[in-house]
C-alpha cells in the first residue's frame, strides 16, 4: 500500500484551519491555494483530496489503506479529476474545464461521498477557460469541492477569487525547512545556503540541489567576476551561458541582484561573497535591474518566445557598464 501523502511540516497552522471548517462541516465548495511557486502548495491539495476522499482518515493524512486510498494511490479515483496544462502546452484547455460540468453532475461513486477537482496553475486558465470555470463555480454542485493553486492569484479573474475561499501559503520559515531539506542533501550547511538562494523556497532549494545548480551559479558568479575585470566580453559571457537554462540563469541573476539589495537596504549577509565589490553601485540601479530581471522571469515562464543569446548580451553589457560608471571594474 502506498503512503498517503501528507501535508508539509511547515503548513500545518494551514492544515489546521481546513480540520476547523471540515469537522463543523463548513467547508466552502471552492479553495484557492495561494502564494508564491515551489513551497508545496500542490503537495498540500493533493494530500487535502486524498483525506477528504479517505475512508477512515486519521488527524493529518488519509489513511492509505482503504479503497479510495488505494483508487487514489493508483492515480485513478473515480471522484477525483485533476486539471492542468496537457504535456507541452503552457495553458489549460477550455474543453479540459468544460468537461467538468459532466464530472459535477455525475453522484459521487462512494455513497454520500465528495467529488474533489484539482486545478493547478490556476493562472494557467485563459479569459475563455476561466470563464468555463465560473459557470461551475456559479452552480456549484453539492458534494464537489474545487481546489485552484495559484502561484500568482493577483492574475485570476475577480470573479473567481471571490467565489473561493483562499488559504495563503508564505515562504516558510527557514528554521521549519532546513531539517526537511537537510534530510535530502545530507547537511545543514548545504540545506542553508540552497535556502538562501532560492528566497527560501524548499522545492526550489531541493530542485537547485538535484540540478547541480550550486556549482553552475558559482560557474555563473566567477563568469561574472571575469566580465568585471576585462577578461571577458558580454558576448563572450552570454555565448559561455548558452547551454544553460535561460530560466535558471535568470533565476540566479534574481536571487543575486535581490541578495544585494538587501544586503545595501537592510543590511543583510550577501549570499554569494563574491558580490561584496558591487555594494557601492547605486541602490536605484540595483532595484531597477531587479525589476526588469523579474519581468524577464515571468514572461519567460509565461512561454514569451525570447532570444536567449540577446537577453543575456543586453542584461550583461548594461551591468559592466554600470560597474564601469562606478568604477568597480
Ligand atoms: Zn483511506
Amino acid at each position: 500500500m502506498s503512503e498517503p501523502q501528507h501535508a508539509y511540516a511547515w503548513q500545518m497552522p494551514q492544515w489546521q484551519d481546513l480540520q476547523r471548517l471540515i469537522s463543523v462541516e463548513r467547508l466552502p465548495h471552492a479553495l484557492l491555494l495561494s502564494g508564491p511557486s515551489a513551497i508545496g502548495k500542490l503537495r498540500f491539495a493533493q494530500a487535502l483530496a486524498g483525506y477528504l476522499l479517505c475512508e477512515s482518515p486519521g488527524t493529518l493524512a488519509a489513511c492509505g489503506e482503504c479503497r479510495s486510498c488505494h483508487f487514489q494511490g493508483e492515480g485513478a479515483h473515480p471522484d477525483f479529476k485533476e486539471i492542468c496544462p496537457e504535456e507541452g502546452k503552457r495553458q489549460i484547455g477550455v474543453d479540459q474545464v468544460r468537461s467538468l460540468h459532466q464530472f459535477s453532475a455525475q453522484h459521487a461513486h462512494r455513497s454520500g461521498g465528495r467529488k474533489i477537482v484539482l486545478i493547478h496553475p490556476a493562472e494557467a486558465m485563459n479569459a475563455n477557460t476561466a470563464n468555463a470555470l465560473l459557470k461551475t463555480l456559479e452552480e456549484p454542485a453539492s458534494g464537489t469541492l474545487l481546489i485552484l493553486v495559484s502561484h500568482s492569484s493577483s492574475q485570476l479573474l475577480p470573479t473567481i477569487r471571490s467565489r473561493c475561499l483562499q488559504l495563503s501559503f508564505g515562504v516558510p520559515r527557514p528554521e521549519l525547512t532546513e531539517p526537511w531539506l537537510r534530510d535530502y542533501v545530507g547537511d545543514q550547511v548545504t540545506a542553508l545556503r540552497l535556502l538562501a538562494e532560492t528566497g527560501g523556497r524548499p522545492l526550489a532549494a531541493r530542485q537547485v540541489f538535484d540540478d547541480d545548480g550550486l556549482a553552475s551559479r558559482e560557474r555563473f558568479d566567477q563568469g561574472l567576476i571575469a566580465l568585471v575585470d576585462g577578461q571577458s566580453s558580454p558576448l563572450q559571457f552570454a555565448k559561455e551561458m548558452l547551454d544553460a537554462d535561460l530560466l535558471g540563469v535568470l533565476d540566479w541573476w534574481v536571487a543575486r541582484l535581490l541578495s544585494l539589495s538587501r544586503h545595501q537596504l537592510a543590511g543583510q549577509a550577501l549570499t554569494a561573497p563574491s558580490w561584496q565589490r558591487f555594494k557601492s553601485l547605486p541602490e536605484k540601479s540595483v532595484i531597477t535591474g531587479l525589476e526588469r530581471a523579474l519581468k524577464l522571469r515571468a514572461s519567460f515562464s509565461r512561454g514569451v518566445g525570447l532570444n536567449k543569446q540577446l537577453i543575456l548580451e543586453s542584461l550583461f553589457l548594461e551591468w559592466t557598464q554600470l560597474c564601469q560608471n562606478r568604477a568597480v571594474a
